[in-house]
């Protein structure tokens, strides 16, 4: 039938439909099965969010690395899902879901993500997302790609953190190998390269401290989170190195620092120790050098130099042209310490001062004790330790050195010098500036030796001259006297007279001859005195007679106390000198006037003196009449060598005594000498 036809029909086709259908729910459910297997079965993780960034869908992948199970998860925010960090600056990262679905684009997330998984657990993160359509292209959510990198990131940190660390050490072995490169220099290079080797160079600071030295980063300044590593110079700590961030970081190893980089430090602050060590060691070897080629230069200039001053001059010049010292002076004092000569270099202007000082009596303090000593006097400090030198300032850095220039118990005077501050670990430098002053003291020794040989040279021939006059004049008066008295025509008066005038010119002549035995004894160390227990007045009368014997011309009064003690000395030369003070007191005074002998007891000594009532000695000449040939201007026409004074003061010092004369010019002197009471 025709409605048979038309049913078997509907329900042929609504089984094809049916059949349609059911075949096409079980190609979606192969679909579905299909795509939930691809997704579970893929590597990477992978999440699906609706248009409103709510989980939809999450692989077992994503469900490990996030530690959520999809089933809390879908429903909920990605954001709280996917709870990711940016790595450098440890603040919360956000997919930029709104971007996606806004411009339909796959998007990269930023580089350096960290994911947090539910229970803490940190991962770096690969990521990208991308849009989600439907039939009709309408964006209808988002997918989210990523994959656990911490292995791989941790690997390239690695690589990188190496990659910085040799060329920070290298950077540093490249400065350190430039020519002429100062350990100054070299470290402030480093401070400045090193904080680019670490994690954050852009926060990253970095200071120095070595030798009492500091060497910064220009953005350097105190700050919590940092790292230091102590710089050791042959063992010894020596400085430190610091590096620090001036804002917080994320924790790492060691606060915000990775392990990398405390080995880094150390490395750097191991090799700044070799390479201080090696750069001292050259300077210590030039600076040596420097000295040696001064000390040398200062031995040839001794062998040829015989001027005190111009080898002085030289030795100054010398020392700082050869770049041993930055500055050097030097001085030469008499025994009264007023200065002889003076020598500088590199000083210029401010000598003059420090010299106008010395002039007036005010050495500084380092002089004054290289004065009192042999040892180098070293003066790390000078403006702290020797403010009242006038020169400290100009010694801010270095460090002064002074030596006395001594010869055996005689003083010259003192060479001071201003050195770089290193020497002071450099004990061959002392020694041998030390040894420049004992060489410089030799060769003053050998100047004043040359100097007293032709004095010597030259007394001697002036005192062929004297003496051969004045031995003449007296010899004459007895030849003719005693020529004259052995003739018979004269009468016994006349004889006598002749007689007593002969008498008195021999004394005379063998008060000469005893002097110059005297000096010339002394002369040759041949001095010996014959020391005896004798009383003060009987040699004191023995003098008075042998003055007496020539005739008085003088009042002679003697004051020998009875008490005074008997001293111990040679009877013959204390009566040698007190004849030469009294026949001075005679030659020197006016006929008729009075001399006083006196003798008195002072503490442990005996005081023997003569007064008289003539011309006196000015105050200037009161030393220089002691020394050979001294004589006065103004006397002239008074007999006499200029030896009975110096043979007098050879004489009391024999005796450990001591002599001098005290005078008023016009009204008379008396002369004094002591003799220790043993
Ligand atoms: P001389 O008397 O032979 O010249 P001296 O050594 O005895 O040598 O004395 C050195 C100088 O000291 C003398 O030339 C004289 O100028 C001075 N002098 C010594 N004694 C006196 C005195 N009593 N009064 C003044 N001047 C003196």
């Amino acid at each position: 039938m025709k409605e048979e036809r038309a049913l078997i029909d509907a329900v042929a086709e609504r089984l094809g439909r049916i059949t349609e259908r059911i075949q096409a729910e079980e190609a979606l459910r192969s679909s579905e099965e299909w795509l939930s297997t691809t997704l579970r079965s893929i590597g990477d993780a992978v999440i699906a969010t609706d248009e409103k960034a709510c989980v939809k869908l999450m692989n077992p992948v994503a469900q490990a690395l996030t530690g959520w199970n999809e089933k809390d998860a879908v429903g909920k925010p990605l954001k709280d899902v996917f709870n990711i960090f940016n790595e450098e600056t440890g603040k919360q990262a956000e997919v930029p879901i709104d971007r996606i679905i806004r411009e339909g684009i796959v998007v990269g997330l930023a580089n350096h993500t960290l994911l947090i998984a539910k229970d803490g657990t940190k991962r770096s993160i690969d990521d990208s997302g991308a849009p989600i359509r439907d039939y009709k292209g309408n964006i209808i959510g988002t997918t989210l790609i990523f994959r656990d990198v911490t292995e791989k990131r941790q690997l390239e940190r690695h690589l990188n953190e190496r990659v910085k660390e040799l060329r920070c050490l290298y950077g540093i072995a490249d400065i350190a190998e430039r020519p002429g490169i100062t350990l100054d220099k070299i470290y402030q290079e480093t401070v400045k390269l090193v904080p680019t080797s670490w994690q954050y160079p852009e926060v990253a600071c970095a200071q120095l401290n070595i030798d009492g030295k500091e060497f910064k980063t220009a953005n350097y300044r105190e700050t919590e989170w940092k790292q230091s590593a102590d710089i050791k110079v042959k063992g010894i700590k020596a400085g430190m190195l610091e590096i620090g961030y001036l804002e917080e970081r994320p924790a790492s190893d060691e606060g915000p620092f990775l392990k990398e980089e405390r080995a880094l430090i150390d490395a750097v602050a191991e090799r700044l120790g070799r390479i201080t060590e090696r750069i001292q060691a050259e300077e210590h070897l030039r600076r040596l050098n420097r000295t040696l080629l001064a000390i040398r230069n200062v031995n040839q200039l001794i062998t040829r130099e015989s001027d005190a001053g111009k080898l002085l001059k030289g030795t100054c010049d010398d020392f700082v042209e050869t770049q041993s010292c930055y500055h050097s002076w030097s001085v030469l004092l008499d025994h009264a310490m007023k200065i002889i000569t003076h020598a500088e270099a590199g000083l210029g202007e401010d000598f003059s001062t420090i010299l106008s000082q010395a002039e007036a009596g005010h050495l500084p303090t380092c002089c004054q004790k290289a004065l009192g000593q042999a040892e180098v006097v070293i003066t790390e400090n000078p403006r702290s330790t020797c403010a009242d030198c006038t020169l400290s300032h100009r010694c801010e850095k270095g460090v002064g050195l002074a030596v006395s220039l001594k010869y055996g118990d005689k003083s010259y005077g003192f060479l001071c010098v201003c050195m770089p501050k290193e020497i002071l670990s450099d004990t061959e430098v002392f020694m041998l500036f030390r040894e420049a002053g004992h060489d410089i003291s030799l060769a003053l020794r050998n100047l004043e030796l040359e100097a007293e040989r032709d004095k010597m040279d030259e007394l001697k021939d002036s005192l062929i001259g004297m003496v051969s006059h004045e031995l003449r004049t007296p010899l004459t008066v007895v030849i003719a006297a005693v020529k004259t008295a052995i003739d018979e025509r004269i009468s016994n008066e006349e004889r006598q007279e002749l007689l007593q005038e002969a008498v008195s010119s021999s004394e005379s002549l063998s008060v000469i001859l005893d002097n110059l035995l005297e000096l010339s004894r002394h002369q040759a160390g041949r001095l010996t005195l014959d020391k005896k227990q004798i009383s003060v007045a009987i040699f004191v009368e023995k003098a008075f007679d042998r003055v007496s014997r020539q005739g008085l011309t003088h009042v002679i009064t003697l004051d020998i106390p009875d008490e005074l003690p008997p001293v111990v000395a040679d009877a013959v030369r204390l009566e040698q000198i007190l004849y030469n003070l009294v026949e001075n007191a005679i030659k020197y005074s006016p006929k008729g006037s009075q001399i006083q002998v006196f003798a008195r007891r002072e503490s442990k000594d005996v005081v023997i003196g003569v007064t008289d009532h003539g011309i006196g000695v000015a105050p200037e000449d009161q030393k220089r009449i002691f020394e050979p040939f001294n004589r006065l201007e103004q006397i002239g026409t008074s007999k006499g060598i200029g030896l009975g004074l110096v043979v007098c003061k050879q004489l009391v010092e024999a005796h450990s005594g001591r002599i001098w004369v005290e005078s008023k010019p016009g009204e008379g002197s008396t002369f004094l000498f002591t003799i220790p009471l043993q």
